[in-house]
């Protein structure tokens, strides 16, 4: 059962073809917006068409430097073509502004309502939208897809904890989009009122937004009774839409008729071996008000080889494995904070969330992690604790190569975010 038959069973060498001519099309378009008639002339990029998909290699690669400078100058058509504009959260900086003509907003929807049907979401679903609506992208970037869809959609928006909960019974909800952070947090919610989530009529979940690990998907598909499927997205390629899971939860299939995906080496910009993990760079192929060419997302992840056993030609990524700009330096040593998570949640013993200070002392980084332990396991006595803390700095130092100072702290005591989780605070 599919949502787009035709494009997501295209034998590969077809969609191959399908790329390059939109690749030329997005080439020859994107040339007509100030910005790119000069980076293309620079380039030395005429109009003469690329031969082969390689040859996007030979244009410009694009930052979120470039979008700022860039503003309006960007837009292939006057403003009036214009119906939306989003802005992408923030999280390193100024915000980025994308624009969206009427066209791009319809087939950034039909990719959200093929992500969601190729999970198994159909009319009838209850679908609890529970991302910040607004210049975010998430919320109304899965509204309208879970509209085209058919299901009912509740625009519940983010935060609210109680409120969501009264929904979710009130409707029936059966599919969450939820960032997987605020999907542990709100269980201290169900269990205050007394709820159980896994008795509600919840079936599926999309998480995602943030970077979180697999031990975060078991324990949200656990603690909810759902199935959760890892929704890749950011607002330079629309927002949510750009790689998705199937229901092999086994890799994000990047819908390579709407993105050409390369995977390069962060510092040398060549592209990374294969299977190897690397930035991963897209350049839009079916937008129209504001093209984007090999736009360097920051994001790390590697391409798997393997054809998917779904049989879909789309390509699969990794789950994503950091942002090069969450890269932590610690006593020279290169950290990620989902190192730490993937440690951390390993133990039943840890709550929902943790938060990674690091300060100087001495000339020295000094790296504390503060972990939630579970309510019934702060009630154990004090050499449990002890015992705990030390495993829990013993399994890091493991991982990371650096020996953390871990602080054991009671449940719901470190500060929660609504948005994207917050999880180092970097105070040297
Ligand atoms: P910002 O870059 O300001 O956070 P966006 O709202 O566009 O703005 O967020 C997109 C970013 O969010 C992606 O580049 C990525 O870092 C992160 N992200 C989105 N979905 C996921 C996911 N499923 N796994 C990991 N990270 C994700
Ligand atoms: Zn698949």
């Amino acid at each position: 059962m599919y949502w787009d038959a035709t494009i997501e069973t295209l034998p590969d060498e077809r969609l191959r073809e399908l790329q390059l001519q939109r690749l030329q099309d997005t080439v020859r378009r994107a040339g007509q917006s100030p910005f790119y008639r000069q980076r293309l002339a620079q380039a030395g990029i005429n109009a003469e068409p690329l031969q082969s998909l390689e040859d996007v290699r030979r244009l410009p690669f694009t930052t979120k430097d470039d979008l700022r400078a860039a503003g309006p100058d960007m837009l292939t058509c006057p403003l009036t073509e214009i119906v939306r504009l989003h802005a992408s959260s923030g999280t390193t900086g100024q915000a980025t502004v994308i624009y969206y003509t009427r066209r791009d907003i319809a087939a950034w929807a039909d990719l959200v309502a093929r992500s969601m049907f190729m999970t198994g979401v159909r009319p009838g679903d209850v679908f609890q939208n529970m991302m910040g609506y607004g210049l975010f992208t998430g919320g109304l970037g899965f509204h309208y897809g879970a509209e085209l869809l058919g299901a009912l959609t509740i625009p519940a928006g983010a935060g609210n904890s109680l409120r969501q909960i009264q929904l979710m019974q009130q409707f029936g909800t059966t599919v969450l989009h939820i960032i997987p952070s605020y999907a542990l947090y709100l269980l201290a919610t169900f269990a205050q009122g007394g709820v159980d989530p896994r008795e509600l009529h919840l079936r599926m979940a999309f998480i995602g937004a943030e970077p979180h690990t697999e031990e975060m998907r078991r324990r949200i598909e656990e603690a909810y009774g759902v199935k959760a499927y890892n929704s890749y997205g950011l607002s330079e390629m629309n927002g949510p839409g750009v790689a998705f899971e199937c229901p092999e939860q086994n890799g994000l299939h990047v819908w390579e008729d709407a993105f050409l995906l390369e995977v390069v080496d962060p510092v040398t910009l060549e592209p990374a071996g294969p299977g190897e993990t690397g930035e991963l760079v897209f350049t839009s192929l079916t937008r129209q008000g504001m093209p984007i060419l090999r736009y360097r997302t920051r994001d790390l992840a590697s391409l798997y080889p393997e054809p998917c056993p779904c049989g879909r030609p789309h390509r699969r990524i990794s789950r994503i494995q950091g942002r090069t700009d969450d890269m932590l330096v610690v006593k020279g040593v290169n950290i990620f904070p989902i190192q730490i998570e993937r440690v951390l949640l390993a133990r039943p013993e840890v709550d929902a969330n943790y938060l990674v200070e690091l300060t100087r002392e001495n000339y020295n980084d000094v790296m504390h992690v503060k972990v939630e332990v579970k309510e019934e396991f702060f009630q154990e006595d004090l050499r449990y604790l002890q015992r705990l803390q030390k495993r829990l700095a013993e399994a890091l130092r493991n991982e990371l190569l650096v020996t953390p100072k871990v602080e054991l702290v009671e449940p719901n005591t470190l500060p929660r975010s609504e948005g994207k989780a917050v999880r180092v605070a970097d105070k040297r």
